[in-house]
């Protein structure tokens, strides 16, 4: 190490990038060591054909935190991108989350009020009384039956890989349900797509003089060395195999992305169509052109199908599986991370946390802060 570094941070994700930013803009000297090829972790983009393909699945940047979002607005200009997927089943297309649309499709209501006493006279002939078992039970209980079976039952399984009476209730407290003819996904104040993709996002909060930034390197390959050499590290990878998986594996689920340029210019009509029949392999298909609503070549189009996997260890851990066994186990880990005065451990994987884009920057902005502002 020739020059003298105050931080390792490990992983350029977005907690990463924040990070290294920020103590940057304090003056610290900053070394990020990436094991990809690339910055900008799961949310890194790249252009095909003049079309922002996002590489690690779709990424829309949703948040009612102002500060956030005037944050993340540094670095790129959002477009007013609004996330409305649409379900593919059996060859019949209903509009999500669950609205007027959707119960217009099904049942021909035209009002709230008949809508909601459909859903009533399901969930009542199903006939599910007291504490829900299973996610099956879970979801009738909230939704009744045709919901369920043609909107959530084949899609759920395939993300999980287990049926819907072995997965617990507790995956589906509540769902989404509007009474209104408003296909939007999301209830936040701000939404939208990065113009130009989200690796800009990443390379220009990496874009300081004392940031070096060093990809195909990975921690693992001279933990020993870097624990040594520096006088603090931001760990965002695995926080089980940093500690050599000593109290055993985390569960993760990952995913399998199959990715094809196609020589027509508009393939579904839409960013996000998922496939909840039980039958089709993939979860659902991105046309990633529509997330800039149509940009890009207009003979073509780059569509990614999506499949749920399990995970073993070396594949991409995708999803942190968030049941009691495994958030039990994390905090066995995080005792032992509290007990490493000089390694702070961030990031979803190195907090084994489902976040989003807006909560991985406020994480990183509450660290930052603990660790300069103290
Ligand atoms: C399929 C999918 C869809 C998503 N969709 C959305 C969405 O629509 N909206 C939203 O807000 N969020 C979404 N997210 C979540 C979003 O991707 C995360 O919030 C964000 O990327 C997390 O940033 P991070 O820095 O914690 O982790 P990561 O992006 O995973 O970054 C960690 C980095 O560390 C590197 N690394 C790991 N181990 C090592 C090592 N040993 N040595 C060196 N480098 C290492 C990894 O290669 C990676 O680049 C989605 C996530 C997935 C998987």
């Amino acid at each position: 190490m020739d020059k003298q570094y105050d931080y390792l941070v490990v992983g350029a994700g977005l907690f990463g990038a924040v990070f290294a930013h920020e103590a940057a803009l304090r003056g610290k000297r900053v070394k990020v060591i990436e094991k990809r090829a690339h910055v900008a972790g799961n949310i890194y983009t790249k252009e095909v054909a003049g079309i922002q393909v996002h590489q690690y699945g779709a990424h829309i940047f949703h948040t009612s935190d102002r500060e956030v979002w005037n944050y993340v607005n540094q670095f790129a200009e959002f477009n007013r991108y609004t996330n409305s997927p649409v379900a593919n089943y059996h060859g019949h297309m209903y509009n999500l989350p669950f609205n007027m649309n959707t119960f217009s499709e099904l049942w021909g209501v035209r009002t709230p009020a008949e809508a909601a006493a459909k859903i009533a006279e399901q969930k009542a002939a199903a006939k599910v009384s007291g504490q829900p078992r299973n996610l099956e039970e879970q979801a009738i209980a909230l939704i009744g039956t045709d919901i369920y079976h043609k909107l959530i039952k084949g899609y759920t399984e395939k993300q999980w890989g287990q049926k819907a009476t072995e997965l617990p209730a507790f995956i589906i407290r509540r769902l989404p349900v509007r009474y209104t003819y408003d296909n939007n996904y999301f209830n936040d104040t701000y939404q939208g797509i990065p113009i130009g993709g989200y690796t800009q996002i990443v390379e220009k909060m990496l874009a300081h003089p004392e940031i070096d930034v060093e990809t195909n390197t990975d921690f693992f390959a001279n933990k020993a060395h870097y624990l040594n050499a520096y006088p603090r590290v931001v760990f965002t990878g695995m926080i089980d195999q940093f500690f050599n998986y000593q109290l055993g594996e985390l569960a993760y689920r990952s995913l399998r992305f199959e990715t094809e340029t196609l020589p027509v210019g508009n393939y579904q009509g839409n960013a996000v169509i998922n496939y909840t029949d039980a039958e089709t392999p993939y979860t659902r298909i991105i046309e990633h052109k529509h997330f800039e609503f149509g940009k890009g070549d207009p003979e073509q189009t780059v569509i990614t199908r999506e499949y749920p996997a399990n995970w073993q260890r070396g594949d991409e851990p995708y999803y942190p599986v968030n049941n009691q066994t495994n958030n039990s186990l994390y905090k066995q880990y995080a005792k032992l991370a509290a007990q490493e005065p000089n390694v702070i451990f961030g990031g979803r994987l190195g907090q084994y946390r489902y976040y989003d884009m807006h909560q991985v920057i406020h994480a990183a902005l509450v660290t930052v802060a603990t660790e300069f502002d103290k």
